[in-house]
């Protein structure tokens, strides 16, 4: 996203980092992220959007191969780089392997650790850091490629997640559960598009127990009657205590709990089956340290 840009590469090494220091990586089955199909992109979002994502990619190819700048804005906060279609379709493209290897049955469940994030990309354009929408393509997939009826998508990311909403609202298939800063960027979600949407705003400075409660009153009950067959969750950890990006409280026990909540929803109507993507977070060492949390309690290490 270029310098300075809190979207950095940076996040993937403390990812790694935190995982290789606890010891937690040497237990995982890891896998690479294979490119996503413009087929499966097309399940979330319109021709067109995908069209111009890979025609903005040549232009800036292009554009350097010729000794002119590496990068054009999509948005303010939006960069394509020579190398952000190659993320974004590996992004995605990790999403529908974990969707694909989890309904196998060759894992319970996955977390993929993947920049670009995706819950900002919308039906038709991309934003706020995200090119396609990870967590919709791979429900959608799900879905429409493997049959599924009903799935859930969970989204704790301290920002609205308002492109996976703009994409699933309305689709009676999905349940989505979220809960969001509010007001914040994107400045959306307050009252939902559609019945689908259980949408939680969180005023800034609230802590992880006020967090915990909200979830147990507004979430588990409408989870619990719906009864997805799998879960797509969209981990951001920027609700982070030390993230600068938002103004929430959470913490690392916190995402334990809340992954747990969540595992307990799968494990009861969803033979476990829940395929976690990383969206926000930016304070490098509280993300290491949350997406270890996250994962412990996926893998109940
Ligand atoms: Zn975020």
């Amino acid at each position: 996203m270029g310098r300075g840009h809190p979207e950095c590469p940076e996040r993937l090494d403390a990812i790694e980092d935190r995982l290789l220091a606890s010891g937690v990586g040497d237990l995982l089955d890891r896998r690479e992220a294979p490119l996503a199909s413009l087929a499966d992109l097309e399940l979330a979002h319109a021709h067109l959007h995908v069209a111009a994502m890979r025609g903005l990619s040549e232009e800036v190819l292009e554009q350097q191969a010729a000794g002119g700048i590496d990068h054009l804005h999509i948005d303010p906060d939006t960069v394509m780089s020579p190398h952000t279609l190659n993320a974004a379709l590996r992004a995605a493209g990790a999403a529908v392997a974990a969707t694909d290897a989890v309904i196998a049955g060759e894992l319970e469940n996955a977390f993929c650790a993947v920049r670009p994030p995706g819950h900002h990309a919308c039906h038709d354009r991309a934003m706020g850091f995200c090119v396609f929408n990870n967590v919709a393509v791979a429900a959608r997939h799900a879905l429409e490629r493997h049959g599924l009826e009903r799935v859930a998508v969970v989204d704790f990311d301290v920002h609205h997640g308002n492109g996976t909403e703009d994409i699933l609202a309305g689709d009676e298939r999905v349940l989505m559960v979220g809960l969001f800063q509010h007001p914040f960027y994107p400045y959306t979600g307050e009252r939902p598009w559609a019945d689908n949407m259980v949408n939680v705003p969180v005023p800034a400075y609230t802590k992880g127990m006020a967090i915990r409660e909200m979830v147990e009153q507004a979430w588990l009950p409408r989870l619990e009657a719906f009864k997805p067959e799998m879960i797509f969750v969209s981990a951001g950890f920027d609700a982070h205590r030390d993230d600068d990006l938002g103004q929430l409280g959470l913490v690392e026990a916190d995402y334990t709990w809340l992954t747990w909540q969540i595992r307990q929803v799968a494990q009861r109507h969803a033979k476990g089956r829940i395929v976690s993507c990383l969206e926000g977070g930016y304070n490098l060492g509280a993300l290491g340290r949350s997406v270890e949390a996250h994962v412990r309690a996926l893998a109940d290490l």
